[in-house]
């Protein structure tokens, strides 16, 4: 099996050009007979790497996959390529579960998807043994490790199918990255010599924001409004705020749903596809929500609390974007969460409780970070990274150094004259001179720095008291109640003039001042292209709708936001769309294509000048039956014009039939010139025959002959 033949089937199939970094040296493994181990982020592309050998090579591949909702989806999304896949589990009646054995064995299901208990029964291995299998795929493949977080003991079976395949490629594929699980998959899967493929963890079209987390409310609300019709998931810390959250957010008029493993499987379900076919945008949910949804179109994800560690994290925001389209992330970030989570985490009292702790200490630093938040995370995974990646708050918004040395200390003496007896947010509020009741009568209104902190905002002085903690001048008692202690280091800068440096995070303050702050209006380019977004965002619901499939089975925002930029007119400027495969164009090529033409057609209506888009009103005239010279009259164009217009479309591959317009004997004789002049344009074919010819004869004939070739 060549390479070539995979390009070719990445682009009939799948619509893309080239393949992405590893994916052809996956492919090429696979070619090669080896067992393959791939690590790749969520959205990083790991299907390709086994499904176009299954659809090049003779056979079928069989895919291991744990999610019956996922098995489903990847079906419904294969077959809407063209590719022939089936899935075997146990939610299947008997007719049904035939009706695939027969496609199998008649050679024409080239993907099997299988639930991991039903690949290792000797029936399934039995039937499989008589049919070609080309490869074994195991997805999410670190359900294996028992020290992952997605066990599923099923999977430590799998190694049958090794033992009974013996000369089938396998190949493991995961997005979870640890190396004891990494050693897991290869072991416990008994892999020959597997050739191992890590992947760049980087999601660059995940934006990365953290914000203090007051007025939680209000900043979600901002955002979500911004970006109507958008899908996106909020991760609450309980089940009951996710419900709490979506009420509030639908009592302000957006539409949200909530989803926890408190409520019936049918609710989740139901939440689960509305969620999926774009009925409900935001879904309020714990992060029980997203293993089974591979939608590709979600633009957003919020945390409405710190999450326990990076890898959780990572991997939540990594539901966003998956189609490579811009996605962002924000993330909420207050000292009570992390004191919160310290609780559960200590309560619970497990025996790795120390490497949590830890874990959850490097959450909270790459919340507080005061550099490229990216390179904190790739950082994590191990990878390093040259230079700033300019996609996410810290990049966007440098943070501007002051001298703090008074900031500080008016803090360092607060804590000394109360004798380290506050936490966080009474410290912040003596500072501010609050008249809450428990400080007055703790008489914290009565030392000399109540009130010395009022110019500064409560989140300006949380983000200034956690740096003085990350400095090492204060230390959190997590053992007595977290109140704050001063350090060495604070004597120094209390008694011996030591300077501190402070962060003012200009965004933070840029969010709470300037929240009206209209971003720079857009041009007339970008409000068009929105426009035709939207109506072509419509239009697939509608189709999913009609089909009976999620919206992004039909095409992913990426496809839809080329075509809005790039308004295609003809069926081949339409294959150029990435995502746009042979079976989708001849599926859906021309609903499409019809509305992007309407759109061109009533915005040029409206005087408005559209790249392309006087082809396409010669061409609506063309189709309603007039011809060229009345088509010249009613745009107040000249004819040849109209005749070049036509010439185009036909070049294009549209359907205009413009040998009606070219006398056959001028056809011979121009045809006869070229034979004999083969590099002559129709300007030397009009001055050689001195004027005896048409121009636009000349022209449609060139055309003509040119898609005509013998
Ligand atoms: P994963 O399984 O790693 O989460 P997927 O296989 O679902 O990722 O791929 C994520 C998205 O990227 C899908 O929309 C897929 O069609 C797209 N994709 C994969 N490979 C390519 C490629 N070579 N060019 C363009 N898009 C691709
Ligand atoms: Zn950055």
């Amino acid at each position: 099996m060549n390479i070539s033949n995979a390009k070719k089937a990445l682009k009939t199939y799948f619509g893309y050009d080239s393949f992405r970094p590893m994916q052809e040296d996956i492919v090429q493994s696979v070619y090669d007979q080896n067992d393959v181990v791939v690590l790749m982020p969520t959205g990083g592309g790991k299907s390709m790497c086994f499904q176009i050998p299954a659809v090049t090579m003779p056979g079928t591949c069989v895919v291991i996959s744990p999610l019956i909702a996922l098995m489903k989806d990847q079906v419904e999304g294969l077959l809407s390529n063209g590719i022939s896949a089936a899935y075997m589990n146990s939610s299947m009646g008997q007719t049904e579960m035939m009706a695939v054995q027969n496609d199998l064995a008649r050679q024409k299901i080239d993907l099997l998807y299988v639930s991991p208990e039903k690949a290792i029964t000797a029936d399934f291995i039995h039937f499989m043994k008589n049919i070609k299998v080309n490869m074994i795929a195991i997805d999410e493949a670190h359900c294996i490790s028992a020290w992952g977080h997605d066990f599923r003991p099923e999977y430590t079976q799998l190694k049958l199918l090794r033992q009974q395949f013996k000369n089938t490629p396998i190949i493991a594929l995961t997005a979870t990255a640890d190396r004891l699980t990494r050693k897991d998959i290869e072991e416990q899967l008994g892999l020959r010599n597997p050739k191992r493929f890590v992947a760049s963890f980087d999601r660059p079209n995940l934006s990365l924001t953290v914000r203090p987390g007051r007025k939680r409310m209000e900043q979600i609300i901002d955002f979500v409004k911004g970006r109507r019709n958008q899908s996106g998931i909020i991760y609450c810390l309980s089940r009951k705020s996710t419900e709490d959250l979506a009420a509030k957010l639908n009592r302000n008029g957006i539409k949200a749903g909530f989803y926890h493993a408190g409520l019936s499987n049918q609710m989740r379900s139901d939440v689960q596809e509305d969620f999926i076919n774009d009925n409900i945008p935001v879904i309020c949910a714990t992060i029980a929500f997203g293993m089974g949804i591979d939608k590709s179109n979600v633009r957003w994800v919020i945390h409405y609390n710190l999450p326990k560690n990076i890898e959780g994290y990572y991997q939540e925001i990594g539901r966003a974007g998956r189609d490579g389209a811009k996605a962002d992330t924000l993330l909420f970030y207050s000292y009570a969460d992390v004191m919160l989570l310290r609780d559960i985490l200590t309560k619970n009292a497990s025996e790795n409780e120390e490497i949590q702790l830890s874990k959850l200490d490097r959450m909270q630093q790459y919340a507080d970070s005061l550099i490229c938040r990216r390179k904190i995370l790739l950082n994590y995974f191990s990878e390093n990274t040259d230079g700033n990646c300019g996609n996410c708050d810290i990049c966007k918004n440098p943070p501007q150094h002051f001298d703090g040395t008074v900031v500080t200390q008016k803090a360092l003496s607060a804590v000394y004259r109360t004798r380290e007896k506050v936490g966080m947010n009474m410290l912040i509020d003596i500072l501010r001179g609050s008249k809450r009741r428990d400080l007055v009568s703790r008489n914290f209104h009565l030392i000399k720095t109540y009130g010395a902190g009022g110019e500064y905002s409560a989140s300006d002085w949380q983000t200034f008291i956690q740096q003085m903690i990350n400095m090492g001048l204060l230390e959190i008692a997590y053992d007595a109640n977290n109140i704050l202690r001063l350090t060495e280091g604070a004597h120094e800068v209390l008694f011996k003039q030591r300077k501190v440096q402070l962060v003012k995070m200009t965004s933070i303050m840029e969010h709470r001042n300037n929240k009206k702050k209209d971003p720079a209006p857009k041009t007339q380019k970008e409000r068009l292209r929105d426009q035709l977004f939207e109506r072509l965002r419509q239009l697939r619901k509608r189709l999913a709708q009609k089909k009976g499939i999620p919206p992004y089975l039909i095409f992913s925002d990426r496809s839809l936001e080329e075509m809005a930029a790039t308004r295609p007119s003809t069926r081949e400027d339409f294959l150029d769309i990435s995502g746009v495969g042979q079976k989708k164009l001849q599926d859906f090529g021309k609903p499409f294509l019809q509305e992007i033409q309407d759109y061109v057609l009533e915005q040029s209506g409206q005087g408005m000048k559209i790249k392309g888009s006087t082809h396409l009103v010669t061409f609506q005239y063309y189709q309603q039956g007039m011809d060229p010279d009345e088509i010249a009259q009613e745009r107040g164009l000249h004819p040849t014009t109209i005749y070049s217009h036509l010439a185009a479309l036909f070049e294009k591959g549209e359907d205009v039939d413009i040998k009606q317009y070219i006398p056959s004997r001028d056809l011979s004789s121009i045809e006869e010139f070229i034979e004999q002049n083969p590099k002559s344009g129709a300007k030397e074919i009009y001055d050689a025959n001195e004027g005896s010819l048409e121009y636009h004869v000349i022209r449609l004939a060139l055309s003509w002959l040119k898609k005509n070739k013998v």
